[in-house]
């Protein structure tokens, strides 16, 4: 049996040398203070994977509403209520060329049928009180009944037609609504227009 003294691992002013080769040392398994949870837990895959999930979802969905895929039955930039789509156009015209703008794209100048419709409308144009805009109310003389494009005659039931016609003119035979407010008007103004197209 080999002896190994320990004066042996005495350097020459006699301290105890220290031999780090030994293989005998138990090595303690080394902990991660944050690791003792996070890896044990089986929820963090889950919620990566959810959140990469919701991450494309938003992307995609934005995407796809850029291109107008999403807006419904209405096409792009028109608004859908009740069973029609909506168009506030803001490009300056006057009556009868807004008339012949809505009725190239298909539609037609609002006609306001009940109160729903006119509450929708006005909330609309209540957002831009600085704008005029064109509906499809006229008449063929100053004084006569209010007609809609349709050729239906108009009831005052939803809202009045407010006279801004000084005393002795007869121009003022085209209606439009700013802010909350419905008024005759001269048709060859230029001002914005609200279409209308049923679906
Ligand atoms: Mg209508």
């Amino acid at each position: 049996m080999e002896y190994h003294s320990h004066v042996e691992n005495l350097d020459e002013d006699g301290y105890t040398q220290l031999d780090f080769s030994t293989r005998d040392i138990y090595k303690w398994p080394v902990r991660s203070e944050k690791g003792n949870q996070a890896p044990s837990s089986p929820w963090r895959p889950i919620a990566v994977a959810l959140g990469i999930l919701c991450l494309v979802a938003v992307v995609v969905a934005a995407v796809l509403g850029a291109l107008g895929v999403f807006s419904g039955p209405c096409l792009p930039n028109w608004i859908l209520h009740g069973k029609s789509c909506y168009l506030f156009s803001f490009s300056e015209n006057s009556w009868y060329g807004s008339k012949r703008y809505c009725s190239q794209l298909g539609a037609h100048l609002l006609k306001i049928d009940n109160s729903k419709e006119f509450e929708f409308i006005e909330r609309q144009t209540s957002s831009h009180r600085v704008n005029s805009f064109w509906i499809g109310l006229s008449r063929n003389q100053s004084e006569g009944p209010w007609f809609w494009e349709d050729g239906s005659a108009f009831t005052p039931n939803s809202f009045q037609v407010r006279n801004t016609a000084p005393q002795g003119s007869l121009l003022h035979n085209c209606v439009w609504i700013h802010g909350s407010e419905v008024y005759n008007q001269i048709c060859n103004i230029s001002t914005f227009s609200i279409c209308e197209k049923e679906l």
